[in-house]
C-alpha cells in the first residue's frame, strides 16, 4: 500500500516484503562506477535498538535476502548536543551489544556519521539493497527525514518501508466516534483498551540471526565516542542495550509491578519501573510489556500499563497536531506575557531555589538523566505557575538533560503541568511546593540524598527549612542553602492573574 502522509510522504506503509524478485536496477551512473554487488535488504535501525521482536528486522528478513543492519549517526542531530550529552553513550553502547550479537551470527553492524536523508540512499545503492526497512518515528523531524529518504530512494528505483513498532496504537488506529483525534485522555484509554486484542501485544519474533546476515566484509569500524565529538560525555548510570532493560523488567515484575499503584507516587521509594529510556530507545518492546501487563492483571500492572497509554496518547497527539511541539495547544494560552527570570530559571536548573523538594528534583536530574514522574511534575508547575516561566525553556532544559527524553512525552507533561495541553491540570490548579513535599517525601528520604546540606534537619523541617524554628548547628540558609527565592503565596496569585486574563 502507498501511503501519502500529511507532508506528501511517498513511504511504502506494508505488512508484506515486497516483491525480491523484481529487478530493480541501479541508476546509470551506480552502475557503470561501481562493480556489481550482491543483492542485500537493508534495515536502518533508529529508535528500535534490539534484534528481538523488531517488526522491520522481521520483514527485512522476510525478503530472504542477506540482511545488513544499518545505523546512521545523524549529523543533523548529533550537531544539536552538547558534548557532554549522556545519551550517547547510551545509544553507543546499546549498539555494540547489537554489534556482538550481529558479529557471532555472521554478519556486522554497519555505522555511519552524516546527514542520514544523504547516507540511508547512497549505502543502499553501495550495498545493493532494492529495499530499506525501517520502523515507524512520529516525530516532526523523523517525518520529514524519512520522506526526504523514500523521496530519493524513488529516484534511484528503491523502496521505503516502515512499520509500526514503539506503540500498540499509532496514527489514527484509534479516533473518536466523529473520526475525530482523540484529546482527552479517560476516552482515549477506554478506546485503546477496548481495541486491545491479544493479537496486539503479540510479540514479532524475528528468526535466528545466523545464515541470514550479509557478510562483514567491507563494513567500517564503528565509530568511538571521542570520533564522534562525545568524549567527554557523563555517565550513563543506567544499564545500556537490550540486556540491561531485561534485567531492570525482569526485576520490576518481580518487586514491584504488584505494589506500583500504591508507591509510584513516592520518589524515595523504589516503585516504577525506570524503563522509560529503554522504550524511548527501543531496546524493550511496548509489546512485551503490555503483553505482560494484561497477563498478570493485578491492580498495579492495571495502574502501569495506564501509564504505557498516556505514552500512546502523547505520540498520536503529537502526531495529529505536530504545532504542538513549539505552540501552546489552547490558543488562549499561547501569548502569554511570562516575565522570564533568567536569573530564577538559572537558580531552578540548578536546583538552588531554596524549596527542597524543587531542588532535589533538578539535582536528579543533572546528576541521573532521569527525574521521577511526580516531580516532573512538580518541578515543572513550579516553574511556569511559581516562576512566571514560559514552559518551553523548562521544557527545552529537560529535553537537554533527560535520558529518556522523548518529544511527544516531554511535551505532553510540560503542556499539562503548564495548563496549556488539551487534557491539562486547569491553570487555577497550582502545586504547593511544600505540601507536595509532606505529602510524597514525608519522612525527607529523597530530599536528603540529593541536597545533603540539609540531611540534619528533621523531618518536619526539611520541607521548608526557613519556617524552622531553630536549625542544626552550622548550617545558615543563605549560606550553605538558599533562602526560598519566591514566596509561593504570592507567585500563585501573580500566575492566577496571568492565566486569568485571557
Ligand atoms: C514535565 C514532564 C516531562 C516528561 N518528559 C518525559 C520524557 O521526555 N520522556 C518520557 O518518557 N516521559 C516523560 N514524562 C513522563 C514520565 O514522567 C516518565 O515517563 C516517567 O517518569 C519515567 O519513569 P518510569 O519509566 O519509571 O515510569 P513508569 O512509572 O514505570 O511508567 C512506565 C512507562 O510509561 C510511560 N509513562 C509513564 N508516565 C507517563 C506520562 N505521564 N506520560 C507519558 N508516558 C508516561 C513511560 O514510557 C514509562 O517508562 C514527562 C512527564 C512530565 C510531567
Amino acid at each position: 500500500m502507498q501511503l501519502h502522509n500529511t507532508s506528501g510522504n511517498l513511504v511504502q506503509k506494508s505488512n508484506k516484503p515486497p516483491d525480491t524478485k523484481k529487478d530493480n536496477t541501479l541508476s546509470d551512473n551506480q552502475t557503470t562506477t561501481n562493480p556489481p554487488v550482491s543483492k542485500t535488504a537493508l534495515y536502518w535501525l533508529r529508535r528500535d535498538l534490539r534484534l528481538e521482536d523488531n517488526h522491520a528486522l522481521r520483514q527485512a528478513l522476510a525478503s530472504g535476502l542477506p540482511v545488513q543492519c544499518v545505523f546512521v549517526f545523524d549529523s543533523n542531530i548529533l550537531n544539536t548536543l552538547p558534548p557532554t550529552d549522556r545519551r550517547l553513550g547510551f545509544i553507543w553502547q546499546s549498539l555494540r551489544e547489537i554489534q556482538d550479537t550481529l558479529r557471532a551470527a555472521g554478519g556486522d553492524l554497519w555505522c555511519e556519521t552524516g546527514p542520514a536523508q544523504d547516507v540511508i540512499p547512497r549505502l543502499a545503492a553501495q550495498l545493493g539493497a532494492d529495499a530499506v526497512y525501517a520502523n515507524e518515528d512520529y516525530e516532526p523531524y523523523a517525518r520529514r527525514r524519512d520522506t526526504m529518504v523514500a523521496q530519493t530512494l524513488a529516484t534511484i528505483g528503491k523502496t521505503f518501508h516502515a512499520y509500526k513498532d514503539q506503540v500498540i496504537f499509532a496514527r489514527d488506529e484509534l479516533l473518536t466516534a466523529s473520526g475525530k483525534p482523540f484529546t482527552v485522555f479517560t476516552p482515549y484509554c477506554n478506546a485503546w483498551l477496548k481495541k486491545l486484542s491479544p493479537q496486539h501485544s503479540q510479540a514479532l519474533t524475528v528468526p535466528p540471526l545466523t545464515g541470514r546476515l550479509r557478510p562483514p566484509a567491507g563494513t567500517p569500524a564503528m565509530p568511538s565516542l571521542t570520533e564522534l565529538g562525545f568524549g567527554q560525555a557523563e555517565p550513563c548510570l543506567l544499564a545500556p542495550g537490550a540486556s540491561g532493560a531485561k534485567e531492570l523488567f525482569a526485576d520490576f515484575c518481580q518487586q514491584r509491578i504488584q505494589r506500583y499503584h500504591q508507591q509510584r507516587d513516592y520518589p524515595g521509594v523504589k516503585g516504577v519501573s525506570y524503563l522509560s529510556t529503554h522504550l524511548r530507545f527501543g531496546t524493550i518492546s511496548i509489546r512485551q510489556l503490555v503483553q505482560f501487563a494484561c497477563f498478570d492483571g493485578g491492580e498495579g500492572a492495571m495502574c502501569w500499563l495506564k501509564e504505557l497509554i498516556w505514552r500512546e496518547f502523547y505520540q498520536q497527539l503529537l502526531w495529529h497536531f505536530p504545532d504542538a511541539a513549539t505552540h501552546s495547544f489552547k490558543p488562549q494560552y499561547r501569548d502569554l506575557p511570562f516575565p522570564n527570570r533568567l536569573d530564577w530559571l538559572e537558580s531552578w536548573q540548578k536546583g538552588l531555589s531554596g524549596y527542597p523538594l524543587i531542588d532535589a528534583a533538578m539535582r536528579q536530574l543533572n546528576q541521573t538523566g532521569y527525574m521521577h514522574n511526580r516531580l516532573r511534575m512538580i518541578a515543572a508547575s513550579f516553574l511556569v505557575k511559581d516562576l512566571l516561566i514560559d514552559w518551553r525553556l523548562g521544557e527545552r532544559y529537560f529535553a537537554e538533560k533527560l535520558l529518556d527524553f522523548d518529544l511527544a512525552s516531554n511535551n505532553g507533561g510540560w503542556q499539562w503541568a503548564a495548563s496549556t495541553g488539551c487534557d491539562a491540570q486547569p491553570y487555577f490548579r497550582i502545586f504547593n511546593p511544600v505540601t507536595q513535599s509532606q505529602k510524597f517525601d514525608p519522612d525527607g528520604r529523597f530530599i536528603r540524598r540529593y541536597v545533603p546540606e540539609l540531611a540534619a534537619l528533621n523531618d518536619q523541617a526539611i520541607h521548608a527549612p526557613w519556617q524552622a524554628k531553630t536549625l542544626p548547628e552550622g548550617l545558615k540558609l543563605g549560606r550553605d542553602y538558599p533562602l526560598p527565592i519566591v514566596d509561593h503565596a504570592k507567585q500563585r496569585q501573580l500566575a492566577l492573574a496571568l492565566f486569568g486574563k485571557q
